[in-house]
């Protein structure tokens, strides 16, 4: 007499035949253990009539005969389901619901009448389903295929005939272990199991012995076995459901705090002798097993993911998508720069001069305003800023590259037809693929960088890139396979329709990317252990809502409507949501009675500290507090916990030459007493730790005000560094003199000059659709200089208000802005011509307030953008251009118009401000005076927002004593850190001072 088990998971039957075979045991593959879908596939083969002539469609097949049907249902304007009909869902649910009535042969008349009993809006859904799945049959009838769910009936039809199938030769007895979730599919196979004459024994854990959230979960299986109960053949059999030896509890503030502490013990296991492979991490969402896997690999602990990622989120893939919706989406520029910047992209062009980097186009394009590859398009906005390049020859001819570059990425991306047959999208799309080189780049092997180079995580990455690259080829070569098996070869789909699809079978597959199994310690969820023992499960991230979790109800047929139909339908054909929670819950507790010791952990709050409950699991069994152990929040470990040298190094160096004063944590006294060791291991790094910490130390005391400034935060004191900086690279000088600006910003704070005017560090600048406020100040600038030129032509000083007035305002500004629109970037069109309005209200308002009251008694607007120096102030010299200067007898008036409101001007234009932190109007003071042989010269802010003067201030007396004494400083090293109050809110060098950078920190 011969038994057949049947398990839940191969895995729970490979650890079967590995415990017969270290009992000494011979086992037969594919005899004696099996999985129900084994069972029933093996017996679907065995019996080749059961399908009929029968072609078997495949996973990919269904997928597009159900996108077929759906795509029925969204043009049939009676369709209820018109407004969903084109979502990812709709599909998810229909595949899902076709598959669960098909495998208990429930068709749509069958469905149609179960909809009249339940009535409502259930009845109404059923009804539309009902349609869709006569749709789907006949699509399956017309072209003589068969899903896998006809698979599965004709499987349980040859079981239960009696038809020879090699697994139940000679089996009298069918004895089923962990299988806890009968839905009507199992039930069949039980029925079908029976009818065959075997005897059923169910092994089912002991309610009795159960905790309440696991006994809810057996109830269906129950009233399914009670409903049985003339099957004579068929028995219960209850197994008390084993507890873990011991139970230890662990809170951890974060679920990084968590991971570390899992990864720790189970380093400390293995370390002491435990076989990695008898021990298991369990945590229910990807989330946190990816943060249990990096924890674990830090520690040098091999690991073996059963349930990987799935292809669709390696970016490789994610790009390869990004591209069908690109297309769709008229290549909008953020998401196009953001390809072409990815380290998967061939982004970069080659052109005559030379290599233009992928973030020199992105620049070119932001530059450009150019929004997306509609309407204007890239061509024309690019054309217009390259226009602008041609002032310098490599600019010319980078510009010309990147123009071309970016035309055939564009074209290249559109080249992906918006309807095609299911062969014709895939064909393409790996034509485009290979041009972008995304293949090439998802392998990993760069030549720049040699294999000694690639760090653990990097090659973790590359592996599982290329994992899923190869889901993606297969993909691309069995869809179009799928399509001509289901007999839709010729079917035309839109782009979205296949990106979908593809989408659909990339998130299925598995990015399962080799490398260790067998010795290694085992992370999955706690499904996977059922039928399995351990010697150590450690069951993480137990707070309440993701063990157990609650999966979102289906979108077409919720929970309450399945209920109904379950009922109309007479059996368990449709599976709740509300279910999970409770198999989520049995599984828990298989797992934990699976294991020899369990250690459970659970994180008071998220990684951004949201406080979080612990799982009502954990409350069923009740812990005292003070056996709970609970984690101290040390970002580094302390040296007990440590298991790297480099966090090792890290605690002994923060113990030994840390800031205890300014430390809330207990002190590690180990630590210390470990430095000579970490000196020993590693001297060089020592030695670099030892010079961090030391340049730190004198960056604080600077900034406490306890020490002059230094070379650490910007102080030069090197006499031949300061001798050839003062000769050639500090301006102020006569063939590089300062400028008013860069005098301002000195003083505003000498690192950011250093930066700005020394190290000529380009400013990051983010440009967006609006045009930024400096190509605005110029176009103000460019139009009051041509208006005022033209009126001193005309003219027509002191202004009167009239129509020729207005009238040449108006022309002036047509024509500025018509030359500026071809060569300069303006923004997006929409909102430049806001800028527009309000610029020509602006100009005008100027004008009124001129005719009202002129700038200047006596004085005559003379002189526009007019270059000054270089000139020299004392031993410095000057240069720039000022706005405009109105002229009078032995007088004149010089006006730096600004496009800000008065009151921020005013501030500047105060005695206290004046040659301390605003030098321009002093400066401009004085060079007209100097270049227009002028006794008194009074200078003024304009404000053109609200057409009006600051007040007027001269050239303070001290003026070039004040300027000589500034550049002194500069000549002598004076690059410190030390901004004035504000200066760092409109600094622009952010990205290149960390002080910003901290005080981001600290606001955050
Ligand atoms: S961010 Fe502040 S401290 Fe840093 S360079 Fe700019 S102004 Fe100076």
């Amino acid at each position: 007499m011969a038994t057949l088990h049947l398990h839940a998971t191969a895995e729970a039957v490979e650890a079967e035949w590995r415990r017969a075979l270290a009992a000494g045991g011979i086992v037969e593959l594919g005899l004696g253990r099996a999985t129900a879908r084994e069972l029933v596939e093996a017996a679907a083969t065995a019996a080749p009539g059961a399908v009929g002539a029968q072609l078997r469609l495949g996973p990919i097949g269904e997928r597009l005969v159900v996108d077929v049907v759906a795509e029925g249902a969204a043009k049939d304007p009676g369709s209820t389901l018109g407004a969903i009909a084109t979502s990812r869902g709709l599909r998810k649910s229909l595949g899902r619901i076709f598959g669960a009535l098909g495998r208990v042969d429930v068709g749509p008349g069958e469905l149609q009448r179960a909809a009249l009993d339940v009535g409502g809006i259930a009845g109404a859904h059923a009804r539309e389903i009902a349609a869709r799945l006569a749709a789907y049959h006949k699509h399956l009838a017309g072209g003589g295929l068969a899903d896998e769910a006809a698979w599965w009936r004709a499987g349980c039809r040859a079981i239960a005939e009696g038809a020879p199938v090699p697994m139940l030769a000679d089996v009298d007895v069918v004895e089923t272990h962990d299988l806890v979730e009968w839905d009507g599919a199992m039930l069949r196979l039980l029925d079908a199991l029976l009818a065959r004459g075997l005897a059923v024994r169910v092994v089912v854990p002991a309610v009795a012995e159960l905790m309440p959230s696991a006994a809810r979960a057996l109830g269906p299986l129950h009233a399914a076995l009670e409903a049985r109960h003339d099957a004579h053949r068929l028995e219960r059999v209850e197994a008390p459901l084993p507890r873990a030896g011991a139970i230890d509890y662990t809170l951890a503030p974060t679920p990084s705090a968590e991971a570390r502490h899992v990864a720790e013990r189970v380093r400390d296991l293995v370390d002491a002798g435990v076989a990695p492979e008898t021990i298991a991490v369990c945590a229910a969402t990807p989330e946190r097993r990816a943060r249990l896997e990096t924890a674990l690999g830090r520690y040098g602990v091999p690991v073996a993911a059963r349930r990987p990622p799935s292809a669709v989120e390696a970016p490789p893939v994610r790009i390869a998508l990004e591209l069908l919706a690109l297309a769709d989406d008229g290549v909008p520029r953020e998401r196009f720069i953001q390809l072409i910047t990815s380290r998967y992209v061939a982004g970069a062009a080659e052109g005559k001069n030379g290599l233009v980097l992928p973030h020199e186009i992105a620049a070119a394009l932001r530059q450009a305003y150019v929004t997306d590859a509609t309407g204007r398009g890239y061509a024309d906005g690019l054309a217009a800023w390259a226009r602008g390049q041609f002032r310098n020859v490599l600019g010319s001819g980078k510009a010309q590259t990147i123009c071309e570059h970016v035309d055939w990425l564009v074209q290249l991306i559109q080249s992906l037809p918006a309807e095609a047959t299911v062969e014709r999208h895939a064909a393409r799309l790996r034509v485009v693929l290979e041009k972008l080189k995304l293949f090439e780049k998802a392998r990993g092997f760069r030549k720049d960088r040699s294999s000694t180079e690639v760090g653990l995580d990097e090659t973790r990455a590359i592996a599982r890139d290329q994992a899923a690259m190869r889901e993606l080829d297969v993909a691309l070569a069995d869809l179009p396979r799928a399509a001509a098996r289901a007999g839709l070869r010729a079917t035309k789909l839109t782009r979205g329709r296949f990106s979908r699809l593809l989408g659909e079978l990339l998130a299925s597959s598995r990015a399962r990317a080799g490398g260790v199994r067998g010795a290694a310690v085992e992370l999955g969820d706690f499904a996977g252990l059922a039928g399995r023992r351990v010697a150590h499960l450690f069951a993480c991230g137990l707070v309440d809502g993701e063990v157990p979790a609650r999966p979102p109800e289906d979108p077409l047929l919720g929970d309450d409507e399945r209920t109904a139909l379950n009922r109309a339908l007479g059996g368990n054909v449709l599976p709740l949501a509300a279910r999970a929670i409770d198999q989520a819950a049995l599984a828990f507790w298989v797992a934990l009675g699976a294991a020899d010791a369990a250690h459970l952990s659970w994180t008071s709050g998220n990684e951004d500290g949201a406080p979080l409950l612990r799982s009502p699991l954990v409350e069923e069994l009740d812990p005292p507090k003070s056996v709970v152990v609970r984690l101290a929040r040390d970002p580094i470990p302390r040296l007990a916990h440590a298991r790297t040298v480099d966090e090792a190094t890290a605690r002994v160096v923060l113990e030994v030459r840390g800031d205890r004063a300014s430390r809330l944590s207990a002190a590690d006294v180990e630590a210390a007493a470990l430095l000579p060791a970490i000196a020993r291991h590693d001297p060089p790094r020592l030695g670099r730790l030892e010079h961090l910490v030391a340049v730190e130390r004198q960056r604080h005391r600077f900034f406490v005000g306890d020490v002059e400034a230094h070379g650490y935060v910007g102080a030069l004191r090197d006499g031949e560094l300061l001798a050839a900086l003062a000769g050639a690279k500090l301006p102020g000088r006569r063939e590089d003199a300062l400028s008013a600006t860069s005098v301002e910003a000195y003083a505003a704070c000498p690192f950011k000059f250093f930066l700005r005017n020394v190290l000529r560090v380009g400013e990051l600048e983010e440009v967006d659709d609006e045009i930024d406020h400096r190509t605005l100040g110029r176009l103000y600038h460019d139009v009051l200089e041509q208006l005022f030129s033209r009126l001193g032509k005309e003219g027509r000083f002191p202004i009167v208000i009239d129509e020729a007035v207005i009238d040449l305002a108006d022309e002036v500004c047509d024509d500025v802005i018509a030359e500026w629109r071809r060569t300069e970037p303006l923004g997006h069109p929409a909102l430049f011509a806001v800028e527009e309005r309000r610029l020509r209200e602006r100009v005008q308002a100027v004008l009124r307030t001129e005719a009202d009251n002129v700038p200047a008694e006596g004085c005559m607007p003379a002189h526009f953008e007019r270059a000054f120096g270089p000139l020299p102030f004392g031993d410095v010299w000057v240069r720039g251009k000022i706005d405009r200067i109105d002229v009078g007898v032995g007088r004149a008036m010089v006006l730096d118009y600004k496009t800000g409101g008065k009151k921020g001007l005013a501030e500047q234009a105060k005695d206290d401000a004046l040659c301390v932190t605003s030098w321009q109007l002093p400066i401009y003071a004085a060079a007209a005076r100097v270049e227009l042989g002028l006794s008194s010269v009074e200078a003024s802010f304009y404000s053109l927002r609200e057409a009006a003067l600051t007040r007027a201030v001269r050239e303070p007396a001290d003026f070039e004593d004040k300027l000589s004494a500034l550049h002194a400083r500069m000549r002598a090293g004076d690059f410190a850190v030390r901004p004035v109050e504000e200066a760092c809110e409109r600094c622009g060098m952010e990205a290149a001072c960390r002080v910003r950078q901290l005080k981001r920190a600290e606001d955050a």
